[in-house]
């Protein structure tokens, strides 16, 4: 990815430091996208470790300090906690100043931080589809966005300039932007995201109550599909819990649809139908190859995973951290 040939904000201030955030800081200070990056985190560890990772020029106590002056501010916490930061940062918004977030459901969000938000600054709400099942700012790179969709769901009325700069900032940041309505991206998030999440979370407590499969039969067998459910289930519990609490409606019409069609292969497998399974996981595996068409994923057999090649584990996620 090209450095840009001059910063498309001045000053940019991260509140919340994690995956998300310390992706951004890092992309954004490789790719000279920003000048100065100010940050704020919750707890002392991780501000320690931001200072130390050199995420940022200053790291600051308060979410306020951090977005005095900025030219751009992104909110980067668990969704949950989206409205009380606007309440502390409203009121020190330089005039002029975006302010955005990333957070993975955007109605909710506008209703929590739009009310606590000065008139003189543009709100533009995004959501970069990107992401690990890692925390903290250990865990972030600066090719987490490349060829990943950000969503970007301004509402009516925002000035257009300061949409088209945020989609500058993350075209730079190596994503494709798409612009939507906020309620349109929760119920396609609730689809392509928020229930597959509930799904593998639902699949490995499952597995985990049928204690004598998973004494040792889960862990030694895992390779016939489990193991991916449980890579997602090791997603970030905080994360996951304000997602489903703030994006109820779609999540649960979603679930709704997902049961029905769930009702129908049950009966397909009760009275032994094989053509409905056989055509339902034919045009299954249509949907994947035109998701690995458009880039979305790798073509490689068992997702590109290097066989025979023991690799040490994953460390848990922030050993660092406080709480
Ligand atoms: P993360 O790695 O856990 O980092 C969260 C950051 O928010 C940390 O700096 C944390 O501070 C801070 N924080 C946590 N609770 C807070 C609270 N109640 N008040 C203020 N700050 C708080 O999370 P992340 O994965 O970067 O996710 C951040 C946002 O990005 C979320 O809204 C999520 O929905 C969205 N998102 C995540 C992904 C993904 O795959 N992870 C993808 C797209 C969008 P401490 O470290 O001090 O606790």
């Amino acid at each position: 990815m090209p450095e840009a040939d001059k910063p498309i904000f001045e000053r940019l201030a991260l509140i919340g430091v994690g995956l998300i955030g310390s992706s951004i800081a890092r992309a954004a200070r490789q790719r000279g996208l920003v000048q100065t990056i100010a940050a704020s985190a919750r707890s002392e560890a991780t501000r320690r470790r931001v200072a130390e990772l050199k995420l940022a020029d200053q790291v600051f106590d308060t979410n306020a300090e951090a977005a005095k002056d900025a030219d751009l501010v992104i909110v980067c916490v668990p969704v949950g906690a989206c409205g009380a930061v606007a309440v502390e940062i409203g009121p020190v918004l330089k005039p002029g100043a975006v302010v955005s977030d990333v957070g993975s459901v955007k109605a909710a969000i506008i209703h929590d931080m739009a009310p606590h938000l000065p008139k003189s600054v543009h709100f533009v709400p995004a959501h970069p589809v990107a992401g690990t099942e890692h925390s903290g700012p250990d865990a972030g790179f600066a090719e987490l966005f490349d060829n990943r969709w950000c969503i970007l769901t301004p509402v009516n009325g925002t000035d257009p300039e300061a949409v088209e700069r945020l989609k500058a900032f993350w075209e730079a940041l190596g994503s494709n932007v798409e612009i939507m309505d906020a309620q349109h991206h929760d119920m396609v998030l609730a689809i392509t995201s928020h229930v597959p999440h509930l799904i593998a979370y639902n699949i490995v407590h499952t597995a985990e109550h049928l204690q004598q499969v998973t004494e040792s039969e889960v862990i030694k067998f895992s390779a016939g599909g489990f193991r991916d459910f449980t890579r997602i289930a090791a997603s970030d519990p905080t994360m996951w819990r304000d997602v489903f609490l703030h994006n109820k409606e779609a999540v649960l019409e979603m679930l709704g649809r997902f049961s029905e069609d769930l009702a129908v292969l049950t009966r397909a497998i009760r009275y032994g139908d094989g053509k409905t399974l056989f055509d339902l996981f034919t045009r299954t595996r249509a949907i994947r190859r035109s998701i690995i068409e458009v880039g979305q994923e790798t073509a490689e057999p068992d997702f590109g995973r290097k066989h025979g090649v023991k690799e040490p584990p994953a460390p848990l996620p922030r050993p660092y951290a406080s709480d």
